[in-house]
């Protein structure tokens, strides 16, 4: 049984950031060559810390689909998957990490479809458009070896590289190749920030084709949403299964076992073979965890909905259940892993990563996180998780409060029934799924109230068209709210 994970960033802010993944993720699936496919995300749920939870499969494939091999694939995903290398052995399970999708040769084979899609010939210029940066020099590595594969293959006359952040930059591609017509090829994962803004303003492009003193300017979109790109990623999960083949004994770890099926699972109701959103179910939607999860991506406000556990999913809708689409992946696919938390916390079986790790472990941008004072971890796990279906079941600290036994990091849920260090790591109420560990939402906005607790930030009225999770935007709502209670007295007592 060979499970397949599809590693990669997604996004708190672009509702399309992640929806190449998923895409990419049902193709896979329905070519039947792997026993079960998953996503696993930085930025959104299920995240990259916690995917593995759900994963049961004795052989595991982690495919990163990430265009470079640097900071995220080195450090990033082995960090939030605990992973020991190109094999990981745990617990019964082979989990295999391979090379990023960008380093491997056939994507050359995408690019070079992407150029003759948009019709690029013999007589044409195709120029592999790469980030770069000047701050990792193996940024720009795959992005030169993919230019020189699409090179030898001399089916364009001339073939290229220009950068967004580095020289060759892509302002001065006009005056390097010497074509009449320029096929440019974004060599990115998604049709984000980048190849749908920054790129197309930068350049000044009129859209697919931009005429420029006689010459022409093809951009085609990115490699990572091209359907060839499942090609890629079955290439390097063979080759990951071929380097480290499947162990014949290994036995797969047990499951947890199953509970009693909540019918109310945050704001789903589950009944009569049905499962509802809040409110009247009027619409029907497609029997399809897919088409669900796209729903539930957009708030009745019309704003993206990054946390999947806030409270205000889209009302009136509901999908009928049955062999093709269980009740359980609708859940699964509103709410990512809250059952598989909930089944885990039942059986005493969920590992719980206390507050103060969480912060401890994050690097880069988000290292600031790890100064936010003691009472602002209160506070956001009061305003933030207030505002989430799910209960946090993470103490504040790894370090035990006086009076308080708490189970060691990583340890699990004690058995149902026996006495828990309330309130530290309560079982789940009904209907509100455990928590085992905070979200990427909240290390966000832990980095933000940091600087808020050391820089001053001035509260002003919430404007309700703010992104939920732009949280450094005067007027977000979240902001407003931790601001207000950060500025309130300090209740005496409050020091857990
Ligand atoms: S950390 Fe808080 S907001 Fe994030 S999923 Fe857990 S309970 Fe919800």
């Amino acid at each position: 049984m060979t499970h397949l994970i599809l590693a990669g960033h997604g996004s708190h802010l672009n509702a399309d950031s992640s929806e190449p993944f998923h895409r990419l993720a049902a193709v896979l699936r329905a070519s039947g060559e792997f026993d079960a496919v998953s996503v696993a995300l930085w930025k959104e749920e299920p995240s990259l810390a916690r995917a593995l939870d759900a994963v049961t499969d004795p052989e595991v494939v982690v495919v990163p689909v990430f265009i470079s091999t640097g900071y995220f694939t080195r450090t990033v995903v082995p960090r939030e998957m605990r992973l020991d290398g190109p094999l990981t052995r745990r617990a019964g399970q082979q989990i295999r990490y391979t090379p990023p999708v960008g380093t491997h040769p056939r994507l050359a084979e995408v690019i070079i479809e992407r150029a003759r899609e948009a019709g690029a010939g013999p007589a044409d210029a195709l120029v592999v458009l790469g980030h770069g940066t000047r701050r990792d020099s193996q940024s720009e590595k795959n992005v030169y070896a993919m230019a020189d594969l699409v090179a030898r293959r001399a089916l364009f006359a001339e073939c290229g590289v220009a950068f967004i952040d580095q020289e060759p930059g892509m302002l001065t591609m006009l005056d390097r190749f010497r074509a009449d017509r320029l096929f440019v090829v974004p060599l990115f994962i998604a049709e984000g920030w980048h190849v749908g803004e920054t790129i197309p303003a930068d350049l000044a492009l009129d859209g697919p084709e931009t005429r420029r003193g006689g010459r022409v300017v093809h951009y085609t979109p990115p490699v990572g949403t091209h359907p060839a790109l499942a090609g890629v990623v079955r290439e390097l999960a063979r080759e990951a299964l071929a380097a480290f083949p499947p162990a014949a004994a290994s036995a797969p770890p047990a499951p947890a076992r199953p509970g009693p099926r909540s019918p109310v699972v945050g704001e789903l109701r589950i009944a009569d073979g049905r499962v509802c959103g809040p409110g009247e179910p009027c619409r029907e939607l497609p029997p399809d965890p897919e088409a669900v999860r796209r729903h539930v991506r957009i708030g009745e406000d019309g704003r993206y909905r990054p946390l999947p556990g806030a409270r205000g999913l889209p009302g009136g809708w509901f999908v009928r259940t049955g062999e093709g689409c269980t009740a359980e992946a609708v859940v699964e696919a509103v709410y990512p892993l809250a059952a598989v938390h909930e089944r885990q916390a039942r059986a005493g079986e969920l590992r719980i990563v206390p507050l103060d790790e969480v912060l401890e472990r994050q690097s880069g941008r988000y290292e600031s996180a790890r100064s936010l004072s003691g009472r602002g971890r209160r506070v956001l796990r009061d305003v933030l998780c207030g505002r989430c279906i799910r209960t946090p079941a993470w103490p504040l600290s790894s370090l035990p409060a006086p009076g308080s036994p708490l189970p060691a990091p990583g340890s699990p849920l004690p058995a149902p029934g026996s006495p828990l260090p309330a309130p530290r790591s309560p079982l789940p109420a009904p209907g509100s799924p455990p928590c085992p560990e905070a979200c990427s939402v909240f290390v966000a906005l832990a980095r933000e109230a940091a600087a808020w607790e050391q820089e001053g930030a001035e509260p002003v009225p919430v404007d309700p068209a703010i992104p939920f999770a732009a949280f450094e935007e005067p007027g977000n709502e979240i902001r407003e709210a931790v601001l207000a209670a950060l500025l309130e007295p300090a209740s005496p007592g409050a020091s857990r």
